[in-house]
Parts: C-alpha cells; sequence; structure tokens
C-alpha cells in the first residue's frame, strides 16, 4: 500500500525512505512522517505447534518463538557516543582503575537479513 497521501504536507518526502525489511518483509518509512526515526525490529513468530490448554478453553496465549535471522534496528544497550563515534566503556580487567574504550562497528542489536531500499 502506497501511504505517500498520507504524509503529503507534513513532512518533505525528499527526506522520507521507504524500506523493506529482508528477514520479515515488513514495509516501513523512516524517518516517520513526524520526522522522527523508526526503529524496525522483526516481530516474532506464532508457533504453529501452540496446543491450547484444555482445561482453560477461552485462554489463548499464543505463544510466539524468535524469528530466525531477525533484524532489530534498536541500539544496542550499554553503548556510548564520544568523539563522534560509539563506544563501549568497561573496566580494565588488569587495572580497576582504568577504563577500556572500544569503538564499535555496529550500533543496532542485529542487521538480520538487511533491508532494501524501496523508493
Ligand atoms: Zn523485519
Amino acid at each position: 500500500m502506497d501511504c505517500a497521501y498520507l504524509f503529503r504536507g507534513r513532512v518533505d518526502r525528499k527526506l522520507m525512505f521507504k524500506f523493506k525489511c529482508n528477514s520479515c518483509g515488513g514495509v516501513y518509512f523512516d524517518p516517520q512522517p513526524d520526522g522522527k526515526r523508526y526503529f524496525h525490529a522483526c516481530p516474532d513468530l506464532t508457533n504453529p505447534d501452540f496446543q491450547p490448554v484444555p482445561s482453560l478453553p477461552k485462554l489463548d496465549l499464543r505463544e510466539s518463538l524468535p524469528r530466525p535471522n531477525a533484524r532489530d534496528e534498536r541500539q544496542k544497550p550499554g553503548l556510548q557516543f564520544k568523539d563522534g563515534e560509539y563506544v563501549t566503556v568497561s573496566v580494565d580487567p588488569n587495572d580497576a582503575q582504568k577504563q577500556v574504550v572500544t569503538k564499535v562497528q555496529q550500533i543496532t542489536v542485529s542487521e538480520g537479513a538487511g533491508r532494501t531500499l524501496v523508493e
């Protein structure tokens, strides 16, 4: 579905990009119409072997399974932004008074199968 008409007049369309997640097939805009960044995370899969609880017929807590090779664009926990780059900071195992700053190559939780620019 082309949602471009929803955004007309709110954000310059040239600044919005439409992506398709190569892991789950989800389509999303980044940034969103309000200008905020969108961090896609693939939804879990519904367990095809789910069996309802016979003694609780009205209870249907769908069991979900993690999606293999899921994409999660959220930022890894514990990252810091120092001097223009993302780093992790830990205590030096040989000297508790020192910190070890390690440059991080990937800031997202998981790249999954990547994403494709749709338009
Ligand atoms: Zn996805």
